[in-house]
């Protein structure tokens, strides 16, 4: 029985996160004993299936249709579900993204089996998938399995396995799915894209973020220059998202996005559980806040007492002085 991985692309590419599951799925397989399998949905996506191959999957089905040129709900859960029931996988595993959330939701539901969401680890135990997942906003791990329905089902946080290297030259077999996608009640009328240069916030491997303490929007310029120094994302609290400082596409958090950058650094945040709910598995935090009693500090790696706008601009200084 394959395990099996959604492989998400955006704009031609592969999303950093279907390498990881890849990567991963690879071990398990290996383990398993079985084979692992992606699962590649769109229109004139073919050429995916190679860095596929290269990744470590076995088999890729392909589910080509003019009609699954951008993701739907319906569209993507029709084929994805219709093709799991056919061949019956043990396991599959999507990324934690807004697409992968809503599709696994669908399917899982679907297929009657068991989800679980925003996993940060994933094991086997006595030949069963076991997944490990933050609760109570990132206080505690539980493990977790889907005891007897099939396919066990998980989706798995951006950031937080590694990829392995491509083994170039490996190559998938490549199957065509059948990919009728139904019914589609979503009407996409318009796709508005946000230019931006730096790594998108859930990928990026470094994030400097402000909070309330950044006191208005004009003085994110300031995180903007440590941004792009570091090559980083800029992200934000929800109090500085609902004050109208920055668009809710930064925010961090319960109701935001869910991050695991090997550095965060926090400006000008408390650290309300809610905000630490979406990036305590950051691999190392940094927090600048001036008051020494600030909730932040008891999940910081590092932490600098200090006004943040005498802080941030020295920090900029110095990263460009070592980096040029
Ligand atoms: P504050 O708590 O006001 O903290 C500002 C900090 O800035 C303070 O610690 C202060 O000491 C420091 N500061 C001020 N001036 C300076 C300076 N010059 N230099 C250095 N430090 C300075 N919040 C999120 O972030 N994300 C979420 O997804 C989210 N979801 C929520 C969901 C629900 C259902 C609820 C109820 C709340 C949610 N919240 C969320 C809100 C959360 O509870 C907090 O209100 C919010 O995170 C606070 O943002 P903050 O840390 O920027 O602001």
């Amino acid at each position: 029985m394959a395990i099996w991985i959604y492989a998400e692309h955006k704009n031609g590419q592969l999303k950093k996160v279907t390498l990881e599951l890849l990567s991963e799925g690879r071990k398990l397989a290996g383990q398993l004993n079985e084979e692992l399998a992606a699962v590649l949905i769109g229109k004139d996506v073919a050429a995916l299936a190679a860095t596929l191959g290269e990744y470590g999957a076995d088999k890729v089905y392909l589910a080509e249709n003019d009609a699954l040129e951008n993701y739907t709900t319906d569209g993507y859960t029709n084929v994805l579900a219709a093709l799991a029931k056919e061949q019956q996988p043990a396991a599959i595993l999507l990324g934690c993204t807004v697409q992968g959330r809503d599709l696994a939701a669908q399917v899982a539901q679907r297929l009657g089996t068991g989800l679980c969401t925003d996993c940060t680890g994933l094991e086997l135990a006595d030949g069963r998938l076991v997944f490990t997942r933050p609760i109570y906003a990132g206080k505690a791990f539980v493990k977790a399995a889907v005891p007897e329905a099939r396919p066990a089902m998980a989706t798995v946080r951006p950031n937080v396995l590694g990829v392995t290297a491509p083994q170039a030259g490996r190559s998938a077999e490549v199957i065509k799915a059948d990919a009728q996608p139904g019914d589609i009640r979503q009407v996409i009328k318009d796709i508005v894209c946000q230019i931006s240069t730096r790594p998108e916030l859930t990928e990026a491997d470094i994030i400097v973020s402000g909070g309330r303490g950044m006191k208005g929007p004009e003085n994110y310029k300031l995180l903007d220059e440590l941004a792009d120094v570091l090559g980083a994302a800029v992200g934000a609290s929800r109090a500085a998202v609902d004050a109208g400082w920055v668009p809710q596409s930064m925010q961090v958090g319960q109701t935001g996005k869910t991050v695991s950058p090997v550095l965060y650094i926090a400006c000008g945040i408390s650290g309300a559980i809610q905000h630490l709910a979406g990036m305590s598995s950051s691999k190392c935090i940094v927090a600048i806040n001036k008051d020494p009693e600030a909730n932040i500090f008891k999940v910081a790696d590092y932490g600098v007492v200090g006004d943040l706008f005498e802080v941030v601009p020295l920090l900029t200084a110095e990263f460009k002085k070592m980096l040029d």
